[in-house]
């Protein structure tokens, strides 16, 4: 079962939570707190499960590990398949943090060229493109900046987001 704490250096998991609130990465990895799964948590990570036959495949580069779902061999590169049991109103969350698979895995595995989002039943391919790769290549620079200081980032305490934060308790804004 995906563990965030067995993962080294920045993952996808930790992207997707920086996007939700920066200070969330910076409790998980100064204080060593993390939230249990839920129940709803545990059956995504049951639902996201490759089919039989396939492994998952985990991946550690310099910046960081990812578990890739899949990877298919496609006409003309690699197709990595990120999978997700439920839709998100925050869709770009999910695109941050495919790509960022992208990144810690691109010089491990070569002539990956897209990234195949499954979204419950719905497909979405996303090409791999430099203005992409850049955008997102700055949120882990700035996440590495983060956990590598002492200080919490700085935020605006969201009273929507924190009043159902799990982190709140610990939280040094809040
Ligand atoms: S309580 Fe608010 S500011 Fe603190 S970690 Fe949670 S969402 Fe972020």
């Amino acid at each position: 079962m995906y563990n965030p704490k067995i993962l080294e250096g920045i993952n996808p998991t930790i992207v997707k939570q920086y996007s939700y609130c920066p200070v969330i990465p910076w409790i998980q990895v100064k204080l060593n707190i993390y939230e249990p799964l839920t129940d709803s948590m545990k059956i995504a990570v049951e639902n996201t499960n490759p089919p039989s036959g396939r492994g998952q495949v985990y991946v550690r580069g310099s910046r960081g590990s990812a578990i890739i779902d899949e990877i298919i061999e496609d006409e003309g590169g690699r197709v990595i398949v990120e999978k997700k049991a439920y839709r998100s109103h925050n869709y770009s969350r999910y695109v941050e943090q495919a790509v960022s698979t992208y990144l810690i895995a691109k010089s491990i595995i070569p002539g990956i060229r897209r990234i195949k989002l499954v979204v419950g039943n719905r497909d979405n391919v996303i090409d791999i493109n430099e203005d992409l790769a850049a955008d997102v290549e700055r949120i882990l620079d700035l996440i590495e900046k983060s956990l590598n200081s002492d200080k919490p980032p700085s935020t605006s305490p969201n009273p929507k987001k924190c009043g159902s934060c799990w982190y709140r308790r610990y939280c040094p804004h809040y």
